[in-house]
Parts: structure tokens; sequence; C-alpha cells
């Protein structure tokens, strides 16, 4: 069911207020998180928890991802209207949001079939006009690039170089980098055609990213 009630609302002004006591600064991130519904994006078992601050089941062993890591990667990708992003794993389709809350042009890729209807779903019955891809992100989109920002919502061993060669020169890649049980979070910028500069931003756990598709 597609409703939004005062409960839901005041849910979300706490969940920003979380969000803000651990550190995120960014009033745009913060308004969309207190504006998407993120009971929407949760798979009913677990609806009541929608506005905890963390990760829950959606489905094919994947997850949505907690709204702090949300905010956290999206504020390192410094994200500014009209960019051209590029997400690599639609999963819920609730980073998606966030990324066309800030007035982003999405291009997102999901490789569950599952996933990626239930994401087009309840992304278009909200109004979000991402572009949407089904297939293996690894090696990016490259017909539709260069992007100005490059988001991973999974885990890699290691950074893809194709998704470096997407970026636009002064383009940010934000990427969590390990296997288990953890990830640090990368960022890369493009410096140059041959020059990146990659920082380290503190651990997080993320699914990994797999290769291939599925049903
Ligand atoms: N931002 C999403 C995170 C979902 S978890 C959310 O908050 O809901 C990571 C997602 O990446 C999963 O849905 C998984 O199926 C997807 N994924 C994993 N490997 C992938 C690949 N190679 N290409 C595209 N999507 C992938």
């Amino acid at each position: 069911m597609m409703i939004d009630t005062f409960q839901h609302k005041g849910l979300r002004k706490k969940l920003v207020e979380t969000i803000r006591s651990k550190g995120i600064r960014d009033e745009r991130i913060l308004d969309a998180i207190g504006c998407i519904p993120r009971h929407l994006f949760m798979d009913s078992s677990f609806i009541g928890f929608s506005y905890k601050d963390q990760a829950f089941p959606i489905g094919g062993g994947q997850t949505i991802s907690q709204p702090y890591t949300v905010a956290f990667q999206t504020e390192l990708l410094e994200v500014r209207s009209r960019d051209r992003v590029l997400e690599i794993g639609t999963g819920s389709g609730y980073q998606t949001a966030v990324l066309l809350e800030l007035g982003a042009s999405v291009y997102t890729i999901e490789r569950q079939r599952t996933l990626f209807l239930k994401a087009q779903e309840i992304l278009s019955e909200l109004g979000y006009k991402p572009h949407f891809f089904f297939g293996d992100g690894y090696q990016g989109k490259q017909s539709y690039g260069p992007f100005d920002r490059i988001l991973v919502t999974a885990g890699v061993n290691d950074v893809p170089e194709s998704l470096m060669q997407q970026l636009k020169g002064g383009g940010i890649l934000v990427v969590p980098v390990g296997g288990e049980p953890g990830q640090q979070m990368v960022r890369i910028v493009r410096k140059g055609e041959d020059e990146f500069e990659r920082t380290e931003h503190g651990s997080f756990v993320f699914v990994p990213l797999l290769k291939g598709t599925r049903d």
C-alpha cells in the first residue's frame, strides 16, 4: 500500500536527527532522507523497522543499505544538480531515490531480476525517473558515459578499471573495497587522463558485487 502517514513522517524526522548526530552535514541529503518513504522500499516482513538506522533483507540474499551508509556514500559523492550518475546495485531503489532527490540524472544497474522489477515498480509509482538497466554492472555502462559520479553499493575486491575509465575529468567514484568481513569506503577522484587520487573513509559492511545475472 502506497501510504505515507504522519507517523511515518515523524519517524523520518527522528531518523534524520540520528543520521545528523552520526556526522552527516549535507542538508540536501538530510532533506532527501526526511522526505523519501523508506517503508515503501522495504520487504513486508521488516516494514515495522523501516525507520531504524539499519540494513534489512530485501530478498535474494540482498539488503537495503543502512540510511547512515546511504547518506555517507552520497556525501562522499558530492552530487550536484544535473550530474550524470551511474549507480551499480539498484537493490531496493532507495539510494537511487536519494540521488534523484539531489537533482541528478541517474543510470542504475541491477543484476537480480526480481529486485530490478520491484525497484522499477516502486520508483515509478513514486514518480522517480532513473534510467533502469538489468544486467551485470561490473563493466559499467560505457555507451551512456562518461559520468560525473559513479556509486557502487556492493563490495569489490579491486576497483574495476572499467568504472575508473568511465569517469569524466574531475569525476568521483565511491566504492566499498575489500572482502569478508567488510570493506573500506574508497573515494577516487579523476584528476587527469591517467591520474586518480584515492582516499579511504572508514569500514563498512556490504554484500559483495557479483558477476553475471540471475532471475
Ligand atoms: N543501494 C541499495 C543496495 C542494495 S545491496 C539499497 O539500498 O537498496 C547491493 C545490490 O547490488 C544488490 O541488489 C545486488 O543484487 C546488486 N549487485 C550485486 N552485484 C551486482 C552487479 N555486478 N551488477 C549490478 N548489481 C549488482
